[in-house]
């Protein structure tokens, strides 16, 4: 009889851990959560590389899932300052959108104003007006609906491998252009197929912007690094369903950041450098 007492005692305590774990986890308690900056390129329907793109149908159940369960969806000023002081409101979101395709002007911003969201474009300058992409009309239309522009280079060259000279180029010339083409100012920069180095950080500092953004998780930087914000990728395959609560529940970054960390360990190597 008195084992038996001892025994439910003992399931009583490990249940009252695993939902305090659980309740935790949900609360966003544990140390290492993240404001998820979550990255898109292409709404669209149809054959598009996967990684690269979600459909209409399911941007707008992701953007529904924020709204039901409440998550406040916050600009680049906000994550920066939430960064420099070490904060991860809970259920703060950031959404980014990558490339300036024009289908992010037909598709995806009726959807994002279906639910008050603002949304981050990031364009690169000498693509704007071309087949498929957005024109500097519709970018300017996305800043006055209160969307924040931001710079991905003059042509999206892959950073690391183009020399500092032609680097700095992107860098500086495509703030120019768009805060030119657009009569705003660009604060924000994010570095094309998410390669940078300490250098190249160095120089986007020096051009003034405030903040930049990288697209894979990689080594985990300083926590304070503003120009290596890292983002989530958001695809087909993660729909409105548990993957999409696992990629905004905050905890997803430090998963990828400890598994690519075991892998960098393995091979020797960096990667996002
Ligand atoms: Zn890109």
């Amino acid at each position: 009889m008195k084992l038996r007492r001892l025994f439910a005692r003992f399931v009583a305590a490990i249940v009252l851990v695993a939902v305090s774990v659980f309740a935790s986890v949900l609360l966003g308690v544990f140390p290492g959560k993240t404001i998820p900056v979550l990255m898109y390129h292409h709404v669209v329907a149809g054959d598009k590389l996967e990684a690269m793109k979600v459909t209409p149908e399911n941007f707008q159940l992701q953007m529904n899932y924020l709204k039901q369960h409440h998550y406040r969806v916050i600009g680049p000023d906000e994550v920066v300052a939430a960064k420099k002081n070490h904060r991860s409101p809970y259920k703060n979101v950031m959404i980014t959108l990558d490339d300036g395709f024009e289908d992010n002007y037909t598709s995806a911003l009726p959807i994002l104003e279906s639910c008050g969201f603002k949304a981050m474009f990031f364009i690169v300058a000498d693509w704007v007006g071309k087949p498929g992409f957005m024109s500097w009309d519709q970018i300017l239309e996305l800043e006055r609906r209160g969307h924040i522009i931001g710079s991905h280079t003059v042509t999206h060259p892959m950073l690391t491998e183009i020399g500092l000279q032609k680097a700095k180029h992107e860098i500086y010339n495509s703030k120019q252009w768009i805060e030119t083409a657009l009569g705003i100012p660009v604060h924000f920069f994010c570095y094309p197929t998410g390669r940078f180095n300490e250098s190249l950080e160095e120089m986007v500092r020096q051009a003034g912007y405030d903040a930049a953004f990288v697209t894979a998780p990689g080594r985990a930087h300083s926590n304070s690094d503003v120009f290596a914000l890292k983002r989530i990728r958001v695809s087909d395959s993660s729909d409105a369903g548990w993957k999409f609560w696992w990629r905004v529940a905050g905890y997803y970054l430090l998963a990828r950041e400890h598994k690519a960390n075991r892998m960098q360990d393995a091979l020797g190597c960096r990667a996002n450098q």
